[in-house]
């Protein structure tokens, strides 16, 4: 049989297209980071990870450029070998400080850190549990792993319990899980969970992606639970409040140490661009010296959950800057994205696998730097498409 058969028989997309729905890969022909411009127009971005708004920051901009300067567009070749630079050590200093841990460690994207990190600590007679709405980068990180994987339901703390209380006490624990949920916006009850790893002799992972520059002031989900000493591991990514690319994981300086030797995505993947080292640098410390960029992002995300919910929309539990818009039916959802980008907003359409099947949602997420009138604007679009295709 011809392995490329299912490539061949793959429709999936062609069939969208032939209904005119399908809404992947829309190359942007220009951005200020609010506004995109696609196909010609010019269009609202609600759609970005850009939380803080600081992609066109000039200090950011300046810092890339001079990374540049200083040490060309790239590494060519890994952390162990020719590729540590200096600012690689700097960045991962001053993250480590900034989120009150021991040691970092700075890994090429936010995707390769928990392929690495993950992987590397679930050894053969470990085990990994992790929540069904973590973000697929977890998911590979633990098929990557040597030990056995267990999976709770979104959320359902008394079925992890029924998990932990199972294995046996030879085995070495890992729960993993997202400190912000990257689809439903939830936030992580760690005043829940983290006793209960501590019960059971877990050690705790936390993918604060979604939460870093936008939680506890910034500095991430055990922060804003007042809860820095309970977590054993928190990984972020350089890809959304940092306006930048690469990611990372702090914790004790012991257990970082083993991942930057054992880790086979940090190692045998070239390390991150002087550019986008230099662009976090610059980041972080905006972060540190200016919290009115996260109270900007909460006043503007507050706005439109308040502005959905009269509306009608149904935004399931979130609690953060990333509000769904959950329609249900994949036809319906990009129907309804279709009509929004058509009349100036753009959204994220998530279908299965990102999300259970039937539960297509549009996904929104807010930055600091959009205006009242862009966010007034969008909310107006959402109705009058809403109200057309009875979505509300
Ligand atoms: N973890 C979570 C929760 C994410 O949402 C993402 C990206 N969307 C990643 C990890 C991967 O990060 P990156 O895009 O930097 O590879």
């Amino acid at each position: 049989m011809d392995i490329f058969k299912k490539c061949y028989e793959f429709d999936a997309d062609k069939i969208a297209m032939a209904k005119g729905i399908y809404p992947f890969f829309q190359p942007l022909e220009g951005t200020d980071g609010t506004e995109v411009v696609m196909n010609g127009r010019k269009v609202l971005m609600l759609g970005s990870n850009n939380y803080l708004g600081l992609t066109f920051d000039p200090r950011i901009v300046k810092a890339a450029h001079d990374g540049i300067e200083k040490f060309g567009t790239s590494c060519t070749g890994s952390r162990l070998i020719n590729g540590t630079l200096c600012i690689h050590e700097e960045l991962e200093h001053k993250l480590a400080a900034f989120m009150k841990r021991d040691a970092a460690i700075v890994f090429s994207t936010g995707m390769q850190t928990n392929l690495g990190a993950i992987s590397c600590l679930i050894g053969h007679n470990d085990i990994v549990v992790t929540d069904k709405e973590d973000h697929a980068s977890i998911v590979d990180g633990c098929r990557l792993g040597m030990g056995e994987v267990k999976r709770f339901i979104h959320g359902d703390l008394e079925q992890l319990e029924r998990i932990l209380e199972k294995i046996p006490q030879d085995k070495g624990i890992l729960v993993v899980v997202d400190g912000v949920f990257s689809m439903g916006g939830d936030i992580v009850d760690l005043p829940k969970l983290a006793p209960l790893c501590k019960k059971y002799g877990a050690r705790l992972y936390v993918d604060d992606a979604h939460s870093i520059g936008v939680l506890g002031g910034g500095r991430g989900t055990a922060v804003h639970f007042h809860m820095e000493k309970d977590v054993d591991i928190t990984m972020g990514t350089f890809s959304k409040s940092f306006a930048s690319l690469g990611g990372f994981v702090v914790g004790d300086k012991d257990v970082i140490n083993f991942i930057k030797h054992n880790a086979r995505s940090f190692i045998f993947s070239a390390s991150l661009p002087a550019s986008n080292t230099m662009a976090a640098m610059a980041a972080l410390e905006i972060m540190e010296k200016e919290p009115e960029h996260v109270e900007r992002l909460w006043d503007n995300a507050r706005f439109m959950m308040k502005g959905f919910r009269d509306l009608g929309f149904n935004i399931g539990k979130t609690e953060t800057p990333i509000i769904p818009i959950i329609i249900g039916d994949d036809d319906r959802a990009f129907t309804f994205w279709k009509e929004l980008y058509e009349a100036g907003v753009y959204t994220n359409p998530v279908c299965a696998p990102a999300v259970p099947v039937g539960m297509a949602l549009l996904r929104t997420s807010y930055m600091a730097t959009q205006t009242r009138d862009q966010l007034t604007r969008a909310l107006d679009i959402f109705e009058k498409c809403g109200k057309k295709l009875g979505v509300i």
